[in-house]
């Protein structure tokens, strides 16, 4: 007969941890979609606004460094065909990079962005 006893501490430790790695998912998942909600609300309200739309979006640093260059929202916004969100050089835009070392490897083609004559247009 096995002694349960013996391992009731392994059992408790294996729950314990599986607990804590559901209830970590849980958060994971909660966050995930704060950030992603954030973009379309905290850059509606909050940040600056450098391009001339005629929507609320605004430039949000913080939001955009949790969405990984999520939060130029004013520049998707003003540039909605552009691949690239972070337009100036302090802009951190983490999908950009992504879609660049695509493109370096011959995986992404005819990546769009925004010309000069577009941006002076665009210009408040
Ligand atoms: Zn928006």
């Amino acid at each position: 007969m096995v002694n349960l006893v013996y391992f009731r501490k392994y059992i408790f430790v294996l729950t314990y941890l599986t607990l804590l790695y559901l209830l970590m998912q849980c958060v994971r998942i909660v966050m995930l979609y704060h950030v992603i909600f954030m973009v379309n609300s905290v850059c509606h309200k909050w940040g600056k606004k450098q391009w001339s739309t005629t929507d609320l979006s605004r430039n949000n640093w913080w939001v955009s460094l949790l969405s990984f260059g999520e939060g130029w929202h004013n520049n998707h916004h003003a540039f909605e065909y552009s691949a690239k969100y972070g337009l100036e050089w302090w802009q951190l835009d983490f999908g950009w990079y992504v879609i660049m070392f695509l493109k370096a490897i011959g995986v992404a083609t005819d990546v769009k962005l925004p010309t000069q004559c577009h941006k002076q247009r665009m210009k408040l």
